[in-house]
C-alpha cells in the first residue's frame, strides 16, 4: 500500500477521513497538535492515542516526505537545506535570519515553466508541483532544525506559487490555522512573477496574505527579456491586475525588482518604474542581482544603486534597498539544487 502524506489533509478533511474510517474524530485534532504544536513526527511517540491506532497510523500515513541531503550555513546566518523528495527531485528551503526573526523561504514547484533569465530554477525546467504536504514539510523541517520560531515566511523559492494555486493555498491556510502552526496571515508573502490568473484568484481569497510582485523591468522590452512570462501576461494587463487587487484586498503590494547591471539599473528605467507605479499603494524592493555565473549577470556599482532608490525615494516611492543574502552558499533561487543535479 502506497503510505498517504498525513500534511496534505487540513483539519476537517482527516476529521472525515477517520469518520469514514468508523474512528473517533477527535483523533484528528490531537494528530495536529502532535505534528504542529509539539514538533513530533513519529506516530509511536504519540502518546495519548491508544497503540493500536498509532501502528495503524504508521502503517496509512507517513509524516515527513522529505530527506535532508544537504544544508550549508552563509556567514551572514543564512542556511539552506536541500531536500530528496519520495520520487528522487530535490527542492530547497531557506532561512534567513535578521536581528528581529527568522525569515523561511519555501519552494512551492520542482522547477519551473517561467525561465527568468536571471534564475538558476529557470534554466532546469518544470518537473512537477509539489504537493501541499511537501510545501509544510519544508516549514516543519526549518522549524525543527532550527529549534526556534519561523516568524516569517516567504513563498519565493523554487516555482512560481500561483502556478501550483490549490496546493499552495491549502498549505497556506493550514499554515496559519490556530490548529496548524498559526503563523499569522501577515507574516506570510507570496511571490509571483505576474501570474494574472492566479493573482485574480487571491483576489477573491479573503486573506489577509502579503503578495509581492518579481516585476524588474517597467517596459515591456526589458521585462520580456528577463521575464518571458511577459509575453503571455504583459505589463499593462499585469498593473490593471494589480490595481484592480488593491482595490478589492484593501492591501499594499510589494514589487521586487533585481538590479543588474547594464540590464535594468539605469536612470531611465527608474524614471519608467516611477511613472508606472505613481499613485499605487505599493513599495519597492530593490536587490543587486546575486551573480549567477552561468548566466554572466552582475550587480551594478553603489552609485547607481544609490542614484535608482534616490530617484523612487524622490517619486514619492516606499522604496527599501534589500541586502542580498547568503551569496557565498549559493542562495539566489535554485542554485544548490543546480549543482546537486
Ligand atoms: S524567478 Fe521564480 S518564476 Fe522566475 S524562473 Fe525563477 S522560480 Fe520561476
Amino acid at each position: 500500500m502506497v503510505k498517504e502524506n498525513i500534511l496534505n489533509f487540513d483539519l476537517k478533511e482527516l476529521e472525515q477521513y477517520f469518520l469514514k474510517q468508523g474512528r473517533k474524530k477527535f483523533h484528528a485534532r490531537q494528530i495536529f497538535t502532535w505534528i504542529y504544536k509539539k514538533d513530533i513526527r513519529d506516530f509511536s511517540l504519540m502518546s495519548d492515542l491508544s497503540a493500536e491506532l498509532r501502528k495503524e497510523l504508521a502503517e496509512e500515513f507517513t509524516i515527513l516526505d522529505l530527506e535532508l541531503v544537504q544544508e550549508l550555513e552563509s556567514r551572514d546566518g543564512t542556511r539552506k537545506l536541500l531536500f530528496k523528495l519520495k520520487d528522487g527531485q530535490v527542492v530547497e528551503a531557506v532561512s534567513i535570519p535578521t536581528e528581529k526573526r527568522i525569515t523561511g523561504c519555501i519552494s512551492t514547484q520542482v522547477g519551473c515553466k517561467f525561465s527568468c533569465a536571471f534564475c538558476a530554477s529557470g534554466l532546469m525546467g518544470f518537473k512537477r508541483n509539489l504537493e501541499t504536504g511537501e510545501i509544510i514539510a519544508q516549514v516543519l523541517f526549518l522549524k525543527g532544525n532550527l529549534s526556534e520560531r519561523i516568524n516569517n515566511l516567504v513563498f519565493m523559492g523554487i516555482g512560481e506559487p500561483l502556478d501550483n494555486y490549490d496546493n499552495v493555498l491549502k498549505a497556506i491556510r493550514i499554515i496559519n490555522a490556530a490548529s496548524g502552526l498559526g503563523v499569522g496571515a501577515r507574516k506570510i508573502t507570496i511571490s509571483s512573477a505576474g501570474f494574472i490568473p492566479g493573482i485574480k484568484r487571491l483576489m477573491g481569497e479573503g486573506l489577509q496574505i502579503e503578495l509581492s510582485v518579481s516585476i524588474h523591468a517597467a517596459d515591456n522590452t526589458t521585462r520580456n527579456l528577463l521575464m518571458p512570462i511577459n509575453k503571455k501576461y504583459p505589463l499593462p494587463d499585469l498593473m490593471r491586475t494589480l490595481k484592480e487587487y488593491i482595490q478589492k484586498t484593501n492591501r499594499q503590494v510589494t514589487f521586487e525588482y533585481i538590479l543588474i547591471a547594464g540590464v535594468n539599473s539605469g536612470i531611465t528605467h527608474a524614471q519608467n518604474l516611477s511613472k508606472m507605479l505613481r499613485g499605487l499603494n505599493c513599495k519597492v524592493n530593490l536587490i543587486p542581482c546575486n551573480p549567477v555565473k552561468e548566466l554572466g549577470y552582475e550587480p551594478p556599482g553603489k552609485l547607481e544603486i544609490l542614484l535608482f532608490k534616490d530617484h523612487l525615494l524622490k517619486a514619492g516611492i516606499d522604496t527599501t534597498l534589500r541586502l542580498t543574502r547568503g551569496r557565498d552558499i549559493q542562495a539566489a533561487c535554485g542554485q544548490l539544487r543546480m549543482e546537486f543535479i
